[in-house]
């Protein structure tokens, strides 16, 4: 079953199932699901992914190449990590050497290898600006190649492995370049809050920052906890809307939705449309529901791929008959028979 392997703790069985701890490996099952004519469907982490109630029919890859290796400068610190590496343990080791560009991305769970795919971002920063490069593998020659930060095709929860190219390459290692001896930028109005109702705003560590912001993840169960039941999720579940000053202005005026400034137009709260669309924090339908923390977090309450996909959709149609606005899924959803419709 691959629901274990998951936050959401949903999906079938796979047909196949290989979990690779090298190049070589991940190599290998390759040319075995080549051989045998299967689809692929590659994993790591399990936190930003959705398969079926029937499962996968076809062979299920999991990443979990582990790797650490560190090099210091005067002002620099390097950091090159194998793709299965948990995306936590790199903020970990970030935040006690007090080498700053990442803490403010400290609590998500998921892969190292899993960050650039949708360049993961929180409290005003995202891996985008720290990663420098990375090695991935080509699925269709099998060898490796190195993409510059240039490269990657990084936006708002978006790059070239989930765009243009999703399901070409295997994202391999992971070279960040973080800096040391400096003070974080802090660019998130909640997150300045809290730093200064600790008392530490005027001489910060990523240390301090690192703790703030798991504090402020932990209120809204955007921390993955057993013991927390609105964190069985893929997080946000939807992206914010970037739409045009026009449509704001003529399609959503009078209406009070926070709305910030973003390349290509203005960003909208997809929380609130989602809220205002019927949706509030705790609604329940069947074994799905919302976070009781979390406008944006689709809960799995002890149902099926089916009863969170049907609430997704619920919400989609619900907000665009409203507000016109059709809001994207943020997390991979993964269909029994890639290329067929899927019953989730
Ligand atoms: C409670 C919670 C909070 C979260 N908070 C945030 C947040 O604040 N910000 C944010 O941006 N995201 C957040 N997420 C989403 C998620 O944690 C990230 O997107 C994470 O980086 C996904 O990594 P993963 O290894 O779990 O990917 P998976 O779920 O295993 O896979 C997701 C996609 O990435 C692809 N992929 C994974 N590894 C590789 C690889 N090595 N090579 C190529 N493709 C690969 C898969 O094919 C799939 O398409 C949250 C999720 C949860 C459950």
């Amino acid at each position: 079953m691959l629901a274990p392997y998951t936050t959401m703790g949903l999906g079938g069985p796979a047909r196949w199932f290989a979990r690779c701890t090298s190049v070589e490996e991940v190599r290998a099952s390759l040319l075995f699901a080549q051989g045998e004519g299967f689809p692929v469907q590659v994993f790591s982490g399990g936190s930003n992914i959705i398969f079926a109630d029937e499962g996968f029919d076809g062979l299920v890859l999991n990443v979990a190449l582990r790797s650490f290796r560190e090099k210091e400068s005067s002002d620099k610190a390097d950091l090159i990590v194998g793709a299965g590496e948990p995306w936590d343990r790199v903020v970990v080791r970030a935040a006690e050497k007090g080498w700053g560009g990442i803490e403010c991305l400290s609590g998500i769970p998921g892969s190292t290898g899993g960050t650039p795919v949708q360049n993961v971002g929180a409290y005003g920063q995202d891996v985008g600006e720290t990663l420098t490069s990375l090695r991935a593998l080509d699925r269709r020659t099998l060898t490796e190649r190195e993409f510059s930060r240039n490269e990657c095709g990084f936006g708002y929860r978006e790059s070239r492995f989930k765009g243009p190219d999703a399901g070409l390459f295997i994202i391999t290692e992971v070279r960040f370049r973080l800096t040391r001896n400096m003070q974080p930028e802090i660019r998130y109005p909640e997150l300045a809050r809290e730093l200064d109702a600790r008392g530490v705003a005027e001489r910060l560590t990523p240390a301090d920052v690192r703790s703030a912001v798991l504090a402020l993840r932990r209120k809204k169960s955007m921390v993955v906890d057993a013991a927390d039941a609105n964190s069985r999720s893929v997080g946000s579940f939807f992206t914010n809307p970037v739409v045009t000053k026009t449509f704001l202005e003529e399609k959503l005026k009078g209406l009070p939705i926070p709305a910030y400034p973003a390349p290509g137009g203005i960003k909208l709260s997809a929380a609130w449309l989602v809220e205002h669309a019927g949706f509030p924090k705790g609604f329940r339908a069947g074994g799905a529901g919302i976070s009781e923390h979390h406008a944006l977090a689709i809960v799995n309450r002890g149902g099926k791929t089916s009863d969170v996909m049907g609430l997704a959709g619920e919400i989609e149609e619900a907000v665009e008959r409203k507000f016109g606005i059709r809001l994207a899924r943020e997390p991979v959803v993964v269909r029994y028979k890639p290329g067929k419709e899927q019953t989730a």
